[in-house]
């Protein structure tokens, strides 16, 4: 029997546009420093979508990613015409890749605005719930809803992985941004999580930002952040404004991480216009590479890259396109590539350095229940309908209906707002999707599906119901949120 190969098994997939031109630059250099890896060449992207395969990815490329656990990732294009979902959405999906990480740190030689503050972050975005899950639908032609879904489970995990990076970097703090002022339950659970991981790592400091907030201070005073965590759109929208601070989405380097496989990408895409001419900059994904060996271990080689490439960067010597700048003559990417290879053993003159550490990736168990309530009480049920009636003439038509029900119309809102019965006054402009609240008539009243039941079909002899929502008390306290104007 064969002897089990001592290098690390990755899967590599060249991707799209430039990919295979800065996919082939990061191979020569771990080559030339003998970083022991074995490639296994798979395919996603254009070539595969244009072979008719909707989600853009081989099956040869799930299984050897399964294999491997690991796959370096060149970018790649969704084709416009070709198949409907992204192959890279397909990946993070496939393979649970709930943490993406992208570090954002000032580079040496690369002028921004703000060169010489010393940013050195990393954003750390929950990367598989939120509104991402893609669950949306049109409750009428007019009217599009979409689902956050936000749990313990993946704020827990993706909290934890937060401070799991600052402990493997030697970070001193973790900041929390969210939205939880407005989204008290989604994005609420998320920062009461944080509160309660943090806990856990009492070396590191942790506080928390308001969002919007966040981007402004982000702008302000960058050099404040060590660790940020975030749920998935606020830490898409925050990441890309990040590295905008160190030069742009050319120089951002990112993890997707996962407890089976992991998955390592520069944050830009296929730059088509660009492609096949020896101009790309391999610098993001030289540095994802270098993320990738030390999720591997490997250590020492990733400290020799990295520092070959901020030896590259320092000098100035020898730069792409759209590096070169103020009268210095741009090179191809080959040329970039023998430089970072001529610089491998040498360290930055003014560069700190950071030790880093293995990540501990978190254990969460993988129950499906997480939290169990010791009482859930029925407190009543939403009913969306599709109608533009006045809800002053649909409110008295509906509570003529309920009949012998366990319940009450408590209010009609619309887009959030209660305008039945408006005694607030409040002035809205109204959508043709209206929200009946029923509320059970007291709290001894069990309020059972058969009366649900039977209140829809009641409900629909005056406006098609579209969307139905139980509401609920779990241990004494409302699992829904009150309407603007609700009491
Ligand atoms: P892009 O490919 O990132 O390119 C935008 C511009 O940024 C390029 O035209 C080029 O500017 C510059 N650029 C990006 N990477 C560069 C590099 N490594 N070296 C030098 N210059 C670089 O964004 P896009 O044009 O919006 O997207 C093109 C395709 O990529 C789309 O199909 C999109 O779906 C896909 N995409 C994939 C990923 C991924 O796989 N993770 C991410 C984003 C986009 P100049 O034109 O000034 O040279």
């Amino acid at each position: 029997m064969a002897a089990k190969s001592s290098k690390h098994q990755i899967t590599l997939i060249p991707g799209d546009g430039i990919g295979p031109e800065v996919v082939a630059a990061v191979q020569a250099v771990l080559a030339a420093a003998e970083v022991p890896i074995e490639w296994e060449e798979r395919h996603a992207g254009a070539s595969v979508f244009k072979k008719g395969v909707a989600s853009g990815v081989l099956p040869e490329t799930i299984e050897s990613i399964r294999r491997t656990k690991c796959a370096l990732k060149g970018p790649l294009e969704t084709p416009v015409g070709f198949g409907e979902k992204s192959a890279n959405v397909t990946l993070r999906k496939y393979f649970e890749t709930y943490g993406n990480i992208r570090p954002v740190r000032e580079l040496p030689g690369i002028r921004t605005p703000y060169s010489g503050r010393g940013i050195d972050f990393v954003v750390v975005r929950e990367n598989v719930e939120d509104l991402y899950a893609g669950i949306e639908y049109l409750q009428t032609p007019g009217v599009a809803q979409a689902l956050k879904i936000v749990t313990r489970k993946g704020s827990e995990k993706i909290c934890r992985l937060a401070f799991e990076i600052a402990r493997a970097e030697g970070r001193k703090k973790v900041t929390c941004a969210t939205k939880a002022n407005i989204l008290k339950f989604t994005e609420g659970l998320f920062k009461r999580v944080f509160e309660e991981v943090s806990k856990d790592y009492p070396e590191i400091a942790h506080d928390h930002q308001i969002v919007d907030n966040c981007a402004h201070q982000m702008v302000m005073r960058p050099e404040q952040f060590d660790v940020l965590v975030m749920t998935n759109m606020n830490g898409d929208i925050l990441s890309d404004l990040a590295s905008a601070l160190i030069g742009g989405l050319g120089f951002a380097p990112s993890a997707n991480l996962g407890d089976g496989a992991s998955i390592f990408e520069a944050v830009h895409g296929s730059a088509p216009q660009i492609a096949g001419k020896d101009m790309a900059n391999p610098t993001a994904l030289l540095h994802s590479s270098v993320l990738m060996l030390r999720h591997l271990g490997e250590m020492k080689k990733a400290d020799a890259i990295e520092n070959s490439l901020l030896v590259t960067l320092e000098d100035g010597n020898i730069l792409t396109a759209d590096m070169a700048g103020g009268g210095r003559e741009p090179s191809g990417t080959k040329a970039f590539t023998k430089e970072l290879i001529k610089n491998l053993g040498a360290a930055p003159k003014s560069y700190p350095r950071r030790e880093y550490k293995k990540v501990r990736m978190p254990e969460i168990s993988h129950d499906a229940v997480s939290v169990k309530a010791k009482e859930t009480r029925p407190m009543g049920v939403d009913i969306f309908v599709a109608t533009a009636i006045d809800p002053g003439v649909l409110g008295p038509a509906v509570e003529k209906l309920i009949g012998d029900l366990p319940l009450r119309l408590a209010q009609i809102s619309n887009r959030g707002t209660k305008v039945y019965p408006n005694d607030l006054g409040i002035e809205s402009d109204p959508v043709d999707c209206a929200r009946l609240r029923f509320k059970v008539n007291n709290h001894g009243d069990t309020l059972t599906d058969k009366d649900i039941a039977e209140l829809l079909l009641r409900v629909g002899t005056q406006a098609p119901w579209v969307h139905v929502e139980k509401l609920f008390k779990y241990d004494g306290q409302a699992a829904f949120t009150k309407d603007q104007g609700e009491d």
